[in-house]
Order: C-alpha cells, then structure tokens, then sequence
C-alpha cells in the first residue's frame, strides 16, 4: 500500500458496543468461540474479522469464521493442539475441530517500512513475508472497509477502523486507499468487489469501480487456478446470474471468459438465452441445498464459440466428430490460460457438447444408447437450455422429454416403424447436421430423412 493510501486511510477507531450492534454469540460457531475465549485467556488480542463480522452485521449465516490476533503462529500452535501451521510466505494456524477448521493469523503489517520483509510478486499478487503488525495495520491491508471490521471476545464489541460500519449500512462497497494501487497490488480484488456485490446486494463505489477498464488487463497475470476458484465463488453460489450481469456491466467478463465475452458481443442471444438460463437455474438449485456441478456451467458459458467453431470446420469438410473434438479442444485450451478448470471438469464438458449433435440421431438404436450414456443427463438438460437457438433445436428437447417420458416398449415400437421417431404427432426431430434434404421444403419437417 502507498504512502498516500495509507494516510487517506487514516485510522480513526470506532468502537461499537455490543447494545449498539446486532451481532450475538448465538450466531458464532462453538468452534470459533472457544478459540477466540483460549487466546483471550491466555492473554493475547482476540478478533473475530473479515467476511464472518460483515455477513453477521447484515443477519447473514457465515460459512466460515476468521480470526485475528497478535499471538504469533508458534504461540497459537502450543495454545491449540489441535492446529497446524500452513502458508509458506505468511504463515497460518488452522485449529481443526471436528470438520470445522477456524483460521487464525497474526495480524499483518503493511511493511511499509525499508528492509521490512522482502516483496515477491506471487501469481499477480504482490506479497512480503511474514511481518507482523498491529490490528490498525492488519485492518488496513485488507480489502474493503466492510471487510475490515473486528468483534472483540473481550468485551464483544465491534471495532471499525475504516469507516466499514458506515459502509454496512449505506450498502456499499469502498476499497481501503487508493483503488488504482490496491488493485495493482492484487487485480482480483476488481473479481471481489463484483462478487461481493452480487452476494451483498451492495453497490459498488464509483472510485471502486473507475479503474476496472483500465486495469482489468492485469487480471492476465492472476494465477488462473486462483481465477478457478473465484469463477466457482462467483457463478456457483446461490448469486451466479447477478454476478455475470455485474460482470458484463464492469467489462470484466472478457479477461475471465474471453470466448463468451466474444460470442454475447457478436449478439449471439441464443447464447445469451443459455447463459442467464443455466446460471437461473444453478441459483435456484444452490437455494433448494441441491448439488451443483461447475462442468454444466462451464459448458454452458463456453457453448456459443464451440458451436460455431465446430460448424465452421464441418462446413469446411473436416468430419463432424473431429470437428466438434478439435472445437472443443481448442476452446478449452484457450479458457484454461485464463481460469484453470481441472480436467475433471472439462472432460465433462467436452461430452456434453459431443452429445448434442447426437441428438439428431434418433434411429431407435441411437435413441437407447444415447439414453443408456452416462451424461445422458447433463446433455440432455443442456439440449433443453438451448431452445432459443432454434424452433428445431426446441422441437428436438420438446422429442426427447417426451421419449424419456414413454415406457420402453412403446418407445422401442414407435421407433421400430421408421427410423425418425416415435409416430405420434409429438414433435418429431427435424433433419440430422450430417444428412441434408435434397430439396428443402417448408413441410413441418416430421420425418427425417434418414434410410
Ligand atoms: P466470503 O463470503 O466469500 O467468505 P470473505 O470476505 O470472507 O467473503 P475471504 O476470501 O474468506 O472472503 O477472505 C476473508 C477476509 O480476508 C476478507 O474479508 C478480507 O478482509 C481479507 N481478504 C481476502 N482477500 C483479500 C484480498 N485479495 N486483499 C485484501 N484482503 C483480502
Ligand atoms: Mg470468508
């Protein structure tokens, strides 16, 4: 942090009693209570910080508690058996109980001072070694001011050094010091602030978010693992379809999702349609406790520029199979450089979307064992999602919900007839990619013309 973010930041202590504030130790996990009583007993400064406070002040339920303190990781080591130290450039203690880990770090210094800890550029960010601070210093280097408030064990009140208790209620967020300069520092705080909006329901501070354009480029040189974990924060939630429209609106999509950025640019509103529709539906499965799976989502945000790819290469005479391979390779290659989804992931995806052109396929054969695939699902669910690209690609969903609908034997019988689908006046899936009409006609288009 500069000299000058420091002084804008100038500490000025508030302290809020606790009949003054709505935070209560019900709200605490057992596990984050007893570690903050330990290290207070044993003398030492005891806080808990971070997103815990923020998410308390506004009647949230966090999902993880921190703590801050000026024991030292050693001294947290002997006072907590059950801890272990992590990090190497700054070091942690994490006290497990049970499947509850609670971190506890020292406070930090900004290391302002020559010679104080050695600065390393890590993944983008710029980082020193292990220096101590004071809980001012420690507030100061965090993030936003909402971020940087402390609930004392010792007297349970909240302490605010800037400015954040202000911020909580006016429901925004403002950067501590200068914006430009912190987000230099680390550019996936720009991430942060839109993902924070987006959960919070805050705004994000005009001077916040100026410097989005201009440094947004540097998002480049965040370690794209970090990135992973930030997009499935972002998207995977209960608050992905805000999160991508602030994204949008901040141009920030582009240095995470370069490909959709391109394809929702170029009007693609089939991709559109799929995009806010996918993210929808995850956010109304992450409120219902349902399981979410990043594949799905990736795929769905990747699609436009596969879809294209592939069909500019079949055009080009290249095989269709190899076509929709050598797309979805390519596509993936180019997201991973940015955020990196591991390979479990992305050969999900990469089935998914070498599913879809096999739902053209509706010979009776086909129709089983593409029922029979075991992504069956997710690629069906996803031929579903994209209806606005086609009143064909919404018949062919409307064909394959009903088949799956049938009981076997009628399904089987129905297919044995013709080799196009079931002979009910069900939508019937229109021509295969590969097989074109001699004649293109304007006839419903029911019967395929596959021999
Ligand atoms: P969430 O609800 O996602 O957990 P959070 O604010 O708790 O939000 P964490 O990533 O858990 O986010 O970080 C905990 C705290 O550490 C933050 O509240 C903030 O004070 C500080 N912090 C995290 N990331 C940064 C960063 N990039 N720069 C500065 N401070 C940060
Ligand atoms: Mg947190």
């Amino acid at each position: 942090m500069s000299q000058d973010a420091r002084t804008n930041a100038k500490p000025a202590l508030r302290i809020i009693p606790r009949e003054q504030h709505v935070i209560s130790r019900k709200n605490i996990s057992k596990a984050a209570l007893r570690v903050l009583y330990r290290l207070n007993e044993a003398g030492f400064q005891a806080y808990l910080v971070g997103g815990a406070v923020r998410d308390l002040l506004l009647g949230g339920h966090p999902k993880d508690f921190d703590v801050a303190t000026n024991a030292t990781p050693d001294e947290v080591k002997k006072l907590f058996r059950n801890s272990r130290l992590i990090g190497r450039r700054f070091r942690l203690a994490h006290v497990v109980y049970g499947p509850e880990i609670i971190e506890v770090a020292t406070f930090r210094g900004t290391g302002e001072e020559e010679g104080e800890g050695d600065r390393h550029i890590v993944d983008g960010r710029i980082v020193r070694d292990n220096v101590w601070g004071t809980v001012e210093e420690d507030a100061l280097r965090r993030d936003f001011r909402v971020n940087a408030l402390y609930y004392d064990i010792s007297d349970f009140s909240v302490r605010d050094y800037v400015g954040g208790m202000q911020d909580v209620e006016g429901r925004v967020l403002h950067l501590i010091g200068d914006p430009a300069t912190r987000y230099r520092e680390d550019p996936v705080r720009m991430l942060r602030a839109v993902r924070l909006a987006a959960k919070l329901n805050f705004r994000i501070d005009a001077k916040a978010a100026a410097p989005f354009d201009e440094l947004g480029p540097l998002l480049a040189e965040a370690a794209p693992a970090r990135l992973f974990d930030e997009s499935l924060k972002l998207f995977l939630a209960g608050h992905g379809l805000k999160s991508f429209h602030m994204l949008e609106q901040t141009g920030l999509l582009k240095f995470m999702f370069p490909a959709t950025a391109r394809a929702l640019k170029r009007g693609d509103h089939a991709l559109r349609a799929l995009v806010e529709q996918g993210l929808a539906n995850t956010d109304a499965r992450v409120a219902e406790g349902k399981s979410v799976t990043p594949a799905f989502l990736f795929a769905v945000l990747l699609w436009g520029e596969v879809r294209d790819l592939a069909h500019t290469w079949i055009t080009k005479g290249l095989e269709p199979n190899a076509a929709w391979e050598r797309a979805a390779v390519h596509v993936i290659g180019e997201q991973c450089q940015r955020v990196a989804i591991p390979r479990r992931f992305t050969l999900t995806m990469e089935e998914i979307w070498a599913l879809q052109p096999r739902f053209e396929q509706v010979q009776r054969k086909r129709v089983f064992r593409l029922m029979a695939h075991p992504r069956f699902r997710a690629a069906f669910d996803f031929l579903v999602l994209r209806a606005a690209e086609s009143p064909a690609v919404k018949e062919l969903g409307d064909w394959w919900a009903h088949a799956q609908q049938l009981p076997h034997e009628t399904l089987a019988a129905a297919l044995a007839g013709t080799s196009s689908g079931p002979s009910t006046e069900s939508a019937a899936p229109t021509k295969p990619r590969k097989r074109r009409r001699r004649k293109p006609s304007g006839k419903s288009g029911n019967k395929s013309d596959q021999a």
